[in-house]
C-alpha cells in the first residue's frame, strides 16, 4: 500500500480521536495577502483575503527527515502563515515532498523514516506526543493523483471523514452538499451524487477529494504536487479553488511548476539539496531573490 492510500485508508477507519487543536478565536477577520508585484512579470496580483474562518498557522523549528540514513530535510526553519498559499518549489528530489509529508506526520509511515524538530500548529507541537489520526484531520493532504474512495459514491467519499468526526445522519447531506459546493463540484455533481467517485474526469475526482478533505474543516491543507496529472483547464479549476479555500484554510503546495507557484502563492520558498535556500513573498523569490541559487532555479539555469 502506498502512503497516499495509508493517510486516506486511516482517515476512513480509525476511530474519532481527540482533536489536537488548541483553542482558537475563530472570528472572521480581514487580512492583506501579497503585494505590489512589477508589471514586467507574470506573477498574479492576490486581492486582500477575505478570510471566513480563521485558520492555523504551521511554523517548522530545526526540521530533520530521514530514510534510514539518507538525510532528506536538512534544518528547516520556515513558517506558514494562517489563510495563506506557501508554494514549495525546487528541483527534483530536494525534500519538498518529505517536508510536507512530515507536516502530517505521514513521513513516519514509511519503514525506516523519521523527523526531528519541531512542528508547530500554532502553539502546539504536533511532532510531539499527540493524537497522529487526529493531526492528520486538521493538518488534510491531497496527492498528485486524485484517490477517491473506489468502492464509494461521490456523496460517500464526501461523507467519510464527516461520519468518523461524529456528525449525525441527518446533517449529512448538508455538508456534503456544503463540501461540493465549496470545492466548485456542486453544479457538476447533483444530479448523480449516488454514482462511483471514481468515474468522474481526473480534474473532477481532485475537487472531490478537496471536497473530501475540506469536509471535516481542517486547519491546514496540504498538496503535493495536485496538478500534475491535469490538462490545464483541469489545473485552472484547482487553481481557482486554492484561492477560495485559503479563506478557509491555510494552504501549503508543492509544485514544479513555477507558473502555478506564481499564480496561487502568496509566498514561495525553495528548497535545494534537502535545505531551505530563501523563503519570502512570491513576487520577489520571482523576481528578485536574494540568493544567487535561488535566482538561477526561477530563471531556468537548472532543474
Ligand atoms: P522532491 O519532493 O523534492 O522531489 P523527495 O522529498 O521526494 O523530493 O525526496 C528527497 C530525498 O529523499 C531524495 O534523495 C529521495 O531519493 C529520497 N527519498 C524519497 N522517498 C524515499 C523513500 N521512500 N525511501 C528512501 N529515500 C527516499
Amino acid at each position: 500500500m502506498t502512503p497516499e492510500e495509508a493517510s486516506a485508508m486511516t482517515e476512513a477507519s480509525e476511530q474519532p480521536a481527540p482533536d489536537p487543536r488548541v483553542p482558537a478565536e475563530r472570528a472572521p477577520r480581514t487580512q492583506t495577502a501579497g503585494a505590489a508585484v512589477p508589471s514586467s512579470v507574470d506573477v498574479h496580483v492576490h486581492a486582500p483575503v477575505e478570510v471566513e474562518r480563521a485558520a492555523r498557522s504551521v511554523t517548522l523549528e530545526g526540521l530533520h527527515a530521514y530514510y534510514g540514513s539518507t538525510h532528506a530535510v536538512k534544518n528547516v526553519d520556515l513558517a506558514f502563515g494562517a489563510n495563506q498559499t506557501t508554494a514549495i518549489i525546487g528541483p527534483s528530489g530536494c525534500g519538498k515532498s518529505t517536508m510536507v509529508r512530515c507536516i502530517n506526520r505521514m513521513h513516519e509511515e514509511i519503514p525506516g523514516a523519521r523527523a526531528e524538530g519541531k512542528i508547530l500548529l500554532d502553539d502546539l507541537d504536533v511532532n510531539g506526543p499527540v493524537d497522529v489520526v487526529a493531526v492528520r484531520r486538521t493538518i488534510g493532504m491531497v496527492f498528485q493523483k486524485p484517490n477517491p474512495f473506489p468502492t464509494m459514491s461521490i456523496r460517500d467519499n464526501v461523507a467519510a471523514g464527516l461520519k468518523l468526526t461524529g456528525v449525525k445522519t441527518k446533517d449529512l447531506n448538508e455538508r456534503v452538499e456544503r463540501a461540493l459546493r465549496g470545492a466548485g463540484l456542486w453544479d457538476e455533481v447533483k444530479d448523480r451524487l449516488g454514482s462511483p467517485g471514481i468515474g468522474l474526469s481526473g480534474g473532477q475526482q481532485q475537487r472531490l477529494c478537496i471536497a473530501r478533505t475540506m469536509a471535516v474543516e481542517p486547519d491546514v491543507i496540504l498538496m503535493d504536487e495536485p496538478c500534475s496529472a491535469l490538462d490545464p483547464i483541469a489545473t485552472l479549476k484547482v487553481e481557482e479553488l486554492i484561492d477560495e479555500i485559503k479563506k478557509r484554510v491555510t494552504v501549503v503546495i508543492v509544485t514544479h511548476n513555477m507558473q502555478q507557484a506564481a499564480r496561487v502563492a502568496d509566498q514561495t520558498a525553495f528548497m535545494l539539496s534537502g535545505e531551505l535556500v530563501e523563503v519570502g513573498p512570491t513576487e520577489k523569490i520571482f523576481t528578485n531573490p536574494d540568493d544567487e541559487r535561488t535566482e538561477q532555479y526561477v530563471t531556468g539555469k537548472f532543474g
